[in-house]
């Protein structure tokens, strides 16, 4: 068994002009077209490309997201109790 990390969420077009940077605060690329892009939800660090975001939590918030994961154990545990 392994957990998976669903993103629940929607499509929502923006134009880089409206977010705070133009480029991704991972690899530091400017966004192209149609990019996929996201937010951290652990942090401020800026706009990401959805996979640089995914490396970028692993990588800096491995223990926030080993928390989390612990918490909804829990949660679940008792929703079923
Ligand atoms: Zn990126
Ligand atoms: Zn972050």
């Amino acid at each position: 068994m392994v957990n998976v990390l669903w993103r629940e969420g929607w499509l929502k077009p923006l134009l880089t002009e409206s977010l705070p940077s133009e480029k991704c605060a991972k690899c530091n690329n400017e966004f192209k077209e149609l990019d996929f892009v996201t937010s951290c939800e652990f942090c401020q660090a800026g706009i990401f490309h959805e996979n640089c975001c995914n490396t970028h939590i692993i990588e800096e918030h491995q223990d926030l997201l080993e928390t989390k994961m612990a918490d909804h154990r829990e949660k679940r545990l008792h929703s079923y109790q």
